[in-house]
């Protein structure tokens, strides 16, 4: 199976635009929603997490104390890294384990932190979706209810754009001067090409 990623920064619209290649019938894989959920279902996880971050990251009845565990990270780059060692190769099993199960002529696997976590050099290849920064502050702001520093925050917590460029193998702009729908035919249609020459 052809695994290509897809990624992007906060608010460049890479959930929209995977949701467009999920209508040409591919099949995404949400790594940070899947993250989120083996926080909850994963044994291992769930005891490594409790190893790092002691008993109160899960509540009594077993629910993910969320705000312990951000208010810890945020502040504090070793553990923020030492979660993301935790949750990473745990993430990276589940999808093969997924990708193994479809039937497409390729997958999508959607992640925040694609070249961040490393994780792009497990697949063939990978997009990178832009769009200018006002306007990912502005979609952020807007959807989250949030204000513009906190958006701002977490941009600069990403790696910049231009190293983004730098690895990525195709590109989406998103900056609603180029329409995105033609954008993810053509490439869908060059995804395809290149899974049969596979
Ligand atoms: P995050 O990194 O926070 O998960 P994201 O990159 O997945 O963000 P989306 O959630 O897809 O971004 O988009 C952010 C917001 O901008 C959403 O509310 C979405 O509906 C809106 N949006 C994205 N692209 C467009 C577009 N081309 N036209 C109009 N609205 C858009």
């Amino acid at each position: 199976m052809m695994k290509v990623g897809i990624t992007g920064g906060i608010g460049s619209g890479k959930t929209t635009i995977c949701k467009l290649f999920e209508l040409l019938g591919i099949p995404v894989f949400y790594a940070d929603t899947v993250g989120k959920e083996l926080m909850l279902s994963d044994l291992a996880v769930k005891q490594a997490i409790v190893n790092l971050f002691g008993d109160s990251a899960y509540f009594p009845d077993t629910s993910l104390n969320r705000k312990y565990i951000a208010d810890i990270v945020f502040k504090d780059n070793e553990k923020l890294n030492a979660l993301n060692a935790i949750i990473h190769p745990a993430v990276k099993d589940a999808f093969l384990l997924w990708s193994e199960k479809q039937s497409a002529p390729y997958v999508l696997k959607e992640a925040a932190l694609l070249f961040e976590s490393k994780s792009y050099l497990d697949n063939d290849s990978n997009i990178l979706v832009s769009s200018s920064v006002e306007l990912r502050i502005k979609r952020v702001m807007e959807r989250d209810q949030t204000s513009r520093e906190k958006v701002l925050e977490r941009i600069e917590k990403q790696l910049p754009e231009e190293e983004k460029q730098k690895l990525a193998d195709f590109f989406i702009l998103n900056n609603e001067e180029l329409h995105i729908i033609p954008q993810v035919l053509k490439l869908h249609h060059q995804l395809v090409l290149l899974a049969q020459q596979k």
